[in-house]
Protein backbone atom coordinates (compact mmCIF):
# COMPACT_ATOMS: atom_id res chain seq x y z
CA UNK A 1 0.00 0.00 0.00
CA UNK A 2 1.29 3.00 -0.86
CA UNK A 3 2.39 5.33 2.23
CA UNK A 4 -1.11 7.42 3.35
CA UNK A 5 -1.40 11.55 3.64
CA UNK A 6 0.01 12.96 6.83
CA UNK A 7 -2.78 14.81 8.76
CA UNK A 8 -2.12 18.29 8.84
CA UNK A 9 -2.73 21.28 11.80
CA UNK A 10 -6.87 22.42 11.84
CA UNK A 11 -7.97 18.17 10.97
CA UNK A 12 -10.10 17.35 13.79
CA UNK A 13 -8.63 14.03 13.80
CA UNK A 14 -5.24 15.38 15.42
CA UNK A 15 -7.03 16.30 18.31
CA UNK A 16 -8.99 13.10 19.24
CA UNK A 17 -7.84 11.13 21.89
CA UNK A 18 -6.87 7.55 20.16
CA UNK A 19 -8.23 4.07 21.66
CA UNK A 20 -5.95 1.26 23.05
CA UNK A 21 -5.13 -1.57 20.58
CA UNK A 22 -7.01 -4.35 22.15
CA UNK A 23 -5.59 -7.03 19.69
CA UNK A 24 -2.38 -6.79 17.43
CA UNK A 25 -3.71 -8.72 14.47
CA UNK A 26 -2.41 -8.32 11.14
CA UNK A 27 -4.21 -5.00 10.35
CA UNK A 28 -2.24 -3.16 13.00
CA UNK A 29 0.80 -5.13 11.62
CA UNK A 30 -0.04 -3.39 7.94
CA UNK A 31 -0.56 -0.49 9.44
CA UNK A 32 3.04 0.18 11.40
CA UNK A 33 4.50 -0.78 8.45
CA UNK A 34 2.82 1.56 6.02
CA UNK A 35 3.40 4.15 8.90
CA UNK A 36 6.89 3.82 8.53
CA UNK A 37 7.12 3.83 4.96
CA UNK A 38 5.74 7.19 5.36
CA UNK A 39 7.32 8.63 8.27
CA UNK A 40 10.83 7.56 5.73
CA UNK A 41 8.91 10.10 2.70
CA UNK A 42 7.89 12.81 4.53
CA UNK A 43 10.81 12.73 6.28
CA UNK A 44 10.48 12.34 9.97
CA UNK A 45 11.78 10.54 12.87
CA UNK A 46 8.38 9.48 14.46
CA UNK A 47 5.03 9.46 13.13
CA UNK A 48 1.58 8.71 15.38
CA UNK A 49 -1.28 6.94 14.13
CA UNK A 50 -3.55 9.56 14.41
CA UNK A 51 -1.27 11.74 12.09
CA UNK A 52 -2.46 9.20 9.13
CA UNK A 53 -5.92 9.43 10.95
CA UNK A 54 -6.28 6.24 12.34
CA UNK A 55 -7.62 7.00 16.55
CA UNK A 56 -5.27 3.86 17.57
CA UNK A 57 -2.77 4.30 20.46
CA UNK A 58 0.54 3.59 18.57
CA UNK A 59 3.38 5.13 17.25
CA UNK A 60 6.22 4.47 14.68
CA UNK A 61 10.15 6.27 15.08
CA UNK A 62 13.59 5.67 13.56
CA UNK A 63 16.42 7.95 15.45
CA UNK A 64 18.95 7.06 13.36
CA UNK A 65 20.75 4.87 15.56
CA UNK A 66 21.25 1.90 13.17
CA UNK A 67 18.43 0.08 15.13
CA UNK A 68 16.03 0.47 12.47
CA UNK A 69 12.30 1.24 12.55
CA UNK A 70 10.50 0.75 15.56
CA UNK A 71 6.87 0.65 16.76
CA UNK A 72 5.50 0.76 20.12
CA UNK A 73 1.44 -0.45 21.00
CA UNK A 74 -0.17 1.24 23.73
CA UNK A 75 2.78 3.47 25.19
CA UNK A 76 2.67 4.67 28.90
CA UNK A 77 5.26 7.24 30.27
CA UNK A 78 5.82 5.87 33.66
CA UNK A 79 8.50 8.22 34.85
CA UNK A 80 9.76 11.37 33.83
CA UNK A 81 12.75 13.63 35.37
CA UNK A 82 14.76 17.00 34.76
CA UNK A 83 13.89 19.57 31.73
CA UNK A 84 15.42 19.84 28.84
CA UNK A 85 15.42 22.64 25.71
CA UNK A 86 15.11 21.32 22.46
CA UNK A 87 13.87 22.71 19.04
CA UNK A 88 11.06 20.82 17.73
CA UNK A 89 8.81 20.75 15.05
CA UNK A 90 5.83 18.26 13.64
CA UNK A 91 4.83 16.32 10.48
CA UNK A 92 1.39 18.23 11.54
CA UNK A 93 2.44 21.38 11.83
CA UNK A 94 5.46 21.61 8.47
CA UNK A 95 8.19 23.90 8.41
CA UNK A 96 7.66 25.34 11.63
CA UNK A 97 10.00 24.73 14.73
CA UNK A 98 9.66 26.32 18.13
CA UNK A 99 11.98 25.52 21.24
CA UNK A 100 9.62 23.34 23.84
CA UNK A 101 10.56 22.76 27.90
CA UNK A 102 9.70 18.95 28.45
CA UNK A 103 11.37 16.63 31.09
CA UNK A 104 14.49 15.24 29.93
CA UNK A 105 14.63 11.89 30.64
CA UNK A 106 11.48 9.19 30.37
CA UNK A 107 10.62 5.67 31.15
CA UNK A 108 8.17 4.35 28.41
CA UNK A 109 6.31 0.92 28.51
CA UNK A 110 3.98 -0.37 25.94
CA UNK A 111 3.98 -3.09 23.79
CA UNK A 112 5.78 -4.39 20.39
CA UNK A 113 4.15 -5.72 17.58
CA UNK A 114 4.70 -9.20 18.70
CA UNK A 115 3.24 -8.27 21.62
CA UNK A 116 5.96 -8.45 23.89
CA UNK A 117 6.22 -5.81 27.05
CA UNK A 118 8.87 -2.98 26.27
CA UNK A 119 10.22 -0.96 28.96
CA UNK A 120 13.08 1.76 27.63
CA UNK A 121 14.82 4.25 29.46
CA UNK A 122 15.71 7.49 27.43
CA UNK A 123 16.71 10.71 27.65
CA UNK A 124 17.05 13.84 25.93
CA UNK A 125 16.53 13.40 22.32
CA UNK A 126 14.32 10.17 22.32
CA UNK A 127 12.67 11.25 25.61
CA UNK A 128 11.56 14.06 23.30
CA UNK A 129 10.05 11.93 20.39
CA UNK A 130 8.52 9.62 22.90
CA UNK A 131 7.01 12.30 24.03
CA UNK A 132 5.86 13.86 21.05
CA UNK A 133 4.42 11.03 19.99
CA UNK A 134 2.75 9.88 23.07
CA UNK A 135 1.02 13.57 22.78
CA UNK A 136 -0.33 12.93 19.91
CA UNK A 137 -2.14 9.83 21.27
CA UNK A 138 -3.53 12.70 23.38
CA UNK A 139 -4.57 14.67 20.55
CA UNK A 140 -2.39 16.99 21.75
CA UNK A 141 -0.05 19.23 19.59
CA UNK A 142 2.81 21.03 20.04
CA UNK A 143 1.82 24.57 20.12
CA UNK A 144 -0.07 23.46 23.19
CA UNK A 145 3.26 22.95 24.74
CA UNK A 146 4.23 26.81 24.00
CA UNK A 147 3.83 29.70 26.93
CA UNK A 148 -0.08 31.39 26.06
CA UNK A 149 2.32 34.35 24.22
CA UNK A 150 4.79 32.46 22.33
CA UNK A 151 1.29 29.93 21.43
CA UNK A 152 -0.86 32.84 20.48
CA UNK A 153 2.20 34.28 18.24
CA UNK A 154 2.36 30.60 16.60
CA UNK A 155 -1.08 30.25 15.71
CA UNK A 156 -1.20 34.16 13.66
CA UNK A 157 1.86 32.60 11.97
CA UNK A 158 0.03 29.45 11.01
CA UNK A 159 -3.35 31.57 10.48
CA UNK A 160 -1.20 34.15 8.04
CA UNK A 161 0.41 31.26 6.49
CA UNK A 162 -3.05 29.78 5.44
CA UNK A 163 -4.85 32.75 4.73
CA UNK A 164 -1.63 33.64 2.06
CA UNK A 165 -2.48 30.73 0.44
CA UNK A 166 0.74 29.52 0.96
CA UNK A 167 -1.01 26.48 3.48
CA UNK A 168 1.31 24.46 5.48
CA UNK A 169 2.56 22.13 3.17
CA UNK A 170 4.84 24.42 1.62
CA UNK A 171 8.16 23.50 3.46
CA UNK A 172 9.94 26.49 4.72
CA UNK A 173 13.37 27.10 4.05
CA UNK A 174 15.79 26.81 7.12
CA UNK A 175 17.80 30.39 8.24
CA UNK A 176 20.88 30.39 6.20
CA UNK A 177 23.49 28.49 7.61
CA UNK A 178 21.43 25.80 8.84
CA UNK A 179 21.13 24.35 5.09
CA UNK A 180 23.10 20.99 4.65
CA UNK A 181 23.65 20.58 8.08
CA UNK A 182 19.78 18.70 8.36
CA UNK A 183 20.55 15.43 10.46
CA UNK A 184 17.78 13.63 12.21
CA UNK A 185 17.76 15.88 14.54
CA UNK A 186 16.53 18.09 12.54
CA UNK A 187 13.61 16.33 11.16
CA UNK A 188 9.69 16.77 12.42
CA UNK A 189 8.46 14.26 14.84
ZN1 LIG B 1 4.11 15.67 15.56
Amino acid sequence: MPAYAIRIFGDPVLRQCASEVTDIDGGVVRLASDMIETMYQAPGVGLAAPQVGIEKRLFVYDVGDGLGPKTIVNPVITEARGEWEFEEGCLSVPGLHWNIVRPREVHLAGIDLDGNDVSIEADEYLARVFQHELDHLDGVLLIERLDPDTRKQALRTIRTRVLAGAGLVTPVERPAGQAGTSGPEDAPL
